[in-house]
C-alpha cells in the first residue's frame, strides 16, 4: 500500500513560492499576510503559529491579530476594511467558522476579492463554479487536486467519489475535479448503501470528520483513498479512515497527519500572490 504523504508536494510549492517571492522583492514588492482570528481557539492558534513559520520560511511578512470573542460584526468589519485598504497587505486568513456573534456572509462579502487568500468571497467561489481555475482557489480542494496530480497523474475518466458536500470542501472540489475531465459523484449523510458507491470508485476522497469511519468494506484493492478528516484522538490528530483496518488491503492512501494538511497551509501562501498578480 502506497503512503501519498503531503511533503514532497509542499516541498515543491514552497520552492515555487520561494522563487516568486524573490521576483516580487527584486520589483520592491514585499508580500504580507494578515491573519485575523477571533477568540483563542486551540486548533485556530496551532494552524496560526504553521502559516506564520511557512511565511518565514518563504520570506512572506506576516501580521496575526487576535480579537475578543465577544467582537462585534461592525468592529470586526471594520477591522477587515483597515486590510483591505492597506497596500502593504496582498492576503487576509480569517479563521471560520466565526462565532454566531458575527455576520459571517457579510464578512465572506466584505473581504476584497483580490486578497481573499481562503477564498471565502463568493465572488472567488463563483469563478471557480464557472470553470475558471486561474488565481486564488480554495486551499483544502487544491490541495487534493495537487496531491492527486502528483500521485496519480492525469485523472481523466477517473471515477471520483467525494465523501462530502460541503463549500469548504466537497462541491468545489467537485468544480475542480470536473476541469480535470473526472467523473465525480458527491455522497453526503443522507447517502443510501455509501459503501456499495465508495468500492466501486477508482478515488474517494473522504471528509467526513468522523475518526475511524471508513473501514475495510468501503474499498478495494485498487481503492485510492484521499483522507481529509481531521479528528481529535489522543493529544494528536487522525483522520476519518481507520489506516490499521485498511492498512494493506488497498492501493494507496494520504495519511491524517501528513497528507493534506502540509499541501494546504502552501496553497494559503500561494493565494497571497495572486493577491499581488492581480493587483
Ligand atoms: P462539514 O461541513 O461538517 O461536512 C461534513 C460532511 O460529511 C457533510 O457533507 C456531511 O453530510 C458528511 N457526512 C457526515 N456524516 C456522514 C455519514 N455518516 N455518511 C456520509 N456522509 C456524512 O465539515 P467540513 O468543514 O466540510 O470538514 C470536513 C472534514 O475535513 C473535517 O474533519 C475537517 O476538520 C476537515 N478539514 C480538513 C482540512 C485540511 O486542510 N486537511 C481543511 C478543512 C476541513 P451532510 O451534508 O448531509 O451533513
Amino acid at each position: 500500500m502506497e503512503l501519498y504523504k503531503g511533503q514532497p508536494v509542499a516541498l515543491r510549492l514552497r520552492e515555487e513560492i520561494k522563487e516568486k517571492v524573490s521576483a516580487f522583492k527584486q520589483k520592491g514588492i514585499i508580500p504580507k499576510l494578515a491573519v485575523l482570528r477571533v477568540g483563542t481557539n486551540p486548533e485556530d492558534i496551532a494552524y496560526e503559529q504553521r502559516v506564520l513559520k511557512n511565511c518565514v520560511i518563504c520570506d512572506i511578512l506576516a501580521e496575526a491579530k487576535e480579537c475578543p470573542a465577544d467582537i462585534t460584526t461592525e468592529a470586526f468589519l471594520s477591522l477587515l476594511d483597515g486590510y483591505n485598504r492597506d497596500e502593504s497587505v496582498h492576503g487576509i486568513l480569517i479563521f471560520r467558522p466565526l462565532p454566531q456573534s458575527i455576520d459571517q456572509e457579510a464578512v465572506s462579502l466584505a473581504i476584497s476579492a483580490n486578497k481573499d487568500s481562503d477564498c471565502m468571497n463568493p465572488q472567488n467561489l463563483n469563478k471557480l463554479f464557472l470553470g475558471n481555475v486561474k488565481g486564488v482557489l480554495p486551499c483544502t480542494p487544491e490541495a487534493v487536486r495537487e496531491l492527486l496530480l502528483h500521485y496519480v497523474g492525469s485523472l481523466v475518466g477517473k471515477n471520483i467519489v467525494i465523501v462530502n458536500r460541503s463549500l469548504v470542501l466537497g462541491k468545489p472540489l467537485a468544480m475542480l475535479l470536473l476541469e480535470e475531465n473526472a467523473t465525480v459523484t458527491i455522497c453526503h449523510s443522507k447517502t443510501k448503501e455509501l459503501s456499495d458507491i465508495t468500492k466501486k470508485a477508482d478515488i474517494v476522497v473522504t471528509g467526513v470528520g468522523r475518526a475511524a469511519f471508513f473501514g475495510k468494506e468501503y474499498f478495494g484493492p485498487h481503492s485510492i483513498v484521499i483522507d481529509v478528516g481531521i479528528n481529535e484522538k489522543e493529544g494528536g490528530i487522525t483522520g476519518d479512515v481507520d489506516l490499521d483496518a485498511v492498512s494493506g488491503l488497498i492501493k494507496g492512501i494520504s495519511p491524517v497527519p501528513g497528507g493534506v494538511g502540509a499541501v494546504t497551509s502552501m496553497l494559503l501562501l500561494r493565494n497571497v500572490l495572486f493577491g499581488i498578480c492581480e493587483a
